[in-house]
């Protein structure tokens, strides 16, 4: 039966791509990070993240600027890790198992750091393969030495670059809270085929604006993609 959805089309949705950052999680992992080097990196990194969210700079412009002003280390990012799975969603688990139940398949990308989001999307039952994010180097000693610069992830349209890429089974639902996950639907051609705006953790007027679907919660997801 479940082959049968897998290839017949049962579901009103075929694949889920989902955010993690304030979707999955209520944690916003380079926010998390920088708290941890005092007040006054945060309030830097925090007036970034915000302007690259509600599309004003672009994404580009402060990647590289929040993570030189952090410089997360090796332990840095496996406390991360572990926040990460502290705040998952209410539900997530929940409906990840029912529609991948149903055959849908569920693929993760997310601007974040790879390394962190990996234990979350393995408790999820979500293979590493199945996870799109930025990776980090470290030095041997444990020091930051770096981000993958050339990951699409990093800048804006780099989302839907990606989906594009992964030829996953259509039609597509694009599940987030930010203008990058907004852009697997408005970046034409359309990456996916809906967008649905998650507004549990962090609600934005110019994402709500352009979504399909608002999800306030986890508990809805299984009705949008199923029915
Ligand atoms: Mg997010």
């Amino acid at each position: 039966m479940t082959t049968d959805r897998v290839n017949g089309g049962h579901t009103r949705f075929a694949s889920v791509v989902l955010d993690v950052d304030s979707t999955l999680s209520s944690t916003e992992g380079i926010e998390w990070l920088a708290a941890r080097r005092g007040a006054e990196v945060s309030r830097r990194v925090t007036e970034a993240t915000q302007e690259a969210m509600h599309g004003e700079i672009a994404l580009q412009d402060v990647y590289a600027k929040r993570l030189d002003l952090i410089r997360p280390t090796h332990r840095d990012i496996e406390m991360l890790g572990r926040e990460y799975i502290e705040t998952v969603l209410p539900g997530a688990r929940d409906a990840l198992s029912a529609i991948r139940g149903a055959g849908v398949r569920i693929v993760i990308v997310s601007g974040g750091l790879r390394e962190a989001i990996i234990p979350l999307t393995r408790s999820l039952n979500v293979p590493d393969s199945d996870l799109h994010a930025v990776s980090l180097s470290f030095t041997e000693a444990g020091d930051y030495a770096g981000f993958d610069i050339r990951s699409p992830l990093t800048r804006n349209g780099g989302k839907p670059a990606v989906v594009r890429s992964l030829h996953l089974p259509r039609p597509i639902l694009a599940i987030g809270d930010g203008i990058t996950d907004a852009e697997l639907k408005t970046d034409l051609p359309a990456a996916a085929d809906a967008f649905a705006a998650f507004t549990g953790v962090a609600a934005r007027d110019p994402v709500i604006r352009v979504s399909d679907y608002v999800l306030r919660c986890f508990d809805q997801l299984p009705t949008v993609v199923l029915s």
